[in-house]
């Protein structure tokens, strides 16, 4: 028997009358003779609210207590969404992260998972129930309960799939696929029919937060086909798998606008201090070396940290800046450092005048750094001019 993992994530169980429309889905699956097992998110806002409580009584919470605060949330809708299966007359248990056998490392509040244990997950389908795992979160080797990192739940539902040889992964969204870029912003953006796992990395690194990137790596681990579909409307989504060959080397355009960039001046290999720190903090950085010129990349939300540690090793450089008005845009795809796709973006950029603070090629493609009034602009532009724009005559196949 196939087994088939069904992720949903919090707007898809964000009310018992959605969670009912859920479970719809999970007995469809269930009656076409499939082995089901189901991930979920928090129910929608649940998460964000329990941040903010945390945030009235700390300043700066600790990492263990969040986590055991934001897990929580998780746990609302497995036993909820269980209840609603079992009203259908169905064999269905709630499990959490841990009694999923889910193991991950001691990285409170962005932890990875190490192994996970499938034993009782199987032991469950061999009996006919539909099993509900708690998304986001795990169990360190010392018992220790952890998050997974925000929009973790997609990791939990890929890398069970992985552990568990599933035949699918179905992640059930608000939104109908993966676009060629963010369709609020990029109004002509076009729903994307087939992704390879590489080329969603790509999306999911630069900040596409349709599909959490450590999501990808493990399914692409055991060549598990993942589809991105909406649960709010009938469709065939976004397949994502090695399978898919695309001939176009551009596959999208995505810019990040809450983006920090920090550049420190006369590097001469003693920059490696503040790394290491920044590493140490757990701080996700970009990093761009030109010469004696470090760039770091950060996440707005990290900037005061960042700002804590580099303050230390201040007069060790002849400059250190860090500047908030920057945003990134990316032409996204493998673009074999042709210098073609670098002369085109130089050329469309002085033609509509965005001035750029720098450009640089990487395994994502290729990327700017721009005024952050000039992002949405440069994205759209960008994506015309790489022909990403959606067409009527597109509509065809999609
Ligand atoms: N509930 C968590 C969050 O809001 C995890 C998830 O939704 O994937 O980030
Ligand atoms: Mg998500």
């Amino acid at each position: 028997m196939s087994i088939i993992v069904q992720k949903f994530g919090g707007t898809s169980v964000g009310s018992t009358d959605r969670m009912k429309r859920v479970a719809g889905y999970i007995v469809k699956e269930k009656e076409k003779g499939n082995d089901v097992v189901v991930v979920v998110s928090a129910m929608a806002n649940t998460t964000d609210t329990l941040v903010k409580l945390a945030e009235e009584l700390s300043d700066v919470p600790s990492k263990r207590e969040m986590d055991m605060l934001l897990a929580t949330g998780e746990q609302v809708t497995i036993s909820l969404l269980t209840m609603a299966l079992r009203n259908k007359g169905l064999e269905a248990v709630s499990l959490t992260g841990r009694q999923a056998g889910i193991q991950t490392d001691a990285v409170f509040g962005n932890a990875k998972i190490t192994s996970i244990d499938t034993g009782r997950v199987k032991e469950e389908l061999s009996n006919g129930r539909i099993v509900v795992v708690a998304g986001f979160q795990g169990v360190t080797d010392e018992g220790e309960l952890t998050t997974l990192g925000r929009g973790g739940s997609d990791t939990s539902a890929a890398a069970l799939a992985s552990a568990l040889n599933a035949e699918r992964c179905d992640i059930y969204t608000d939104v109908d696929g993966v676009y060629t870029s963010d369709p609020r912003m990029v109004p002509r953006a076009a729903k994307i029919e087939g992704l390879s796992y590489n080329d969603m990395l790509r999306f999911s690194t630069m900040g596409a937060n349709v599909l959490h990137p450590r999501a990808i790596k493990h399914a692409r681990e055991h060549n598990v086909p993942i589809i991105v579909r909406s649960s709010l409307r009938e469709g065939r989504g976004t397949l994502i798998s090695d399978k898919v060959e695309r001939n176009e080397a551009i596959v999208g355009v995505a810019f990040q606008e809450d983006i920090s960039v920090l550049t420190i001046h006369g590097c001469d290999g003693g920059e490696s201090l503040i790394l290491y720190d920044l590493d140490s903090h757990h701080i996700e950085t970009e990093r761009i070396k030109h010469r004696q010129e470090l760039t770091l990349i950060i996440k707005d939300h990290d900037a005061p940290a960042v700002k804590k540690i580099v303050s230390q090793y201040n007069q060790a450089y002849s400059h250190v800046e860090i500047r908030d008005d920057l945003s990134k845009v990316c032409v996204i795809g493998s673009i074999h450092s042709s210098g073609e796709v670098k002369e085109k973006v130089t050329n469309v950029f002085h033609d509509y005048h965005i001035s750029k603070v720098s450009v640089w090629e990487s395994s994502v493609g290729l990327s700017a750094i721009v005024d952050r009034s000039d992002v949405l602009k440069a994205a759209r532009i960008l994506h015309m001019h790489f022909g990403l724009d959606y067409v009527e005559s597109k509509r065809a196949i999609l």
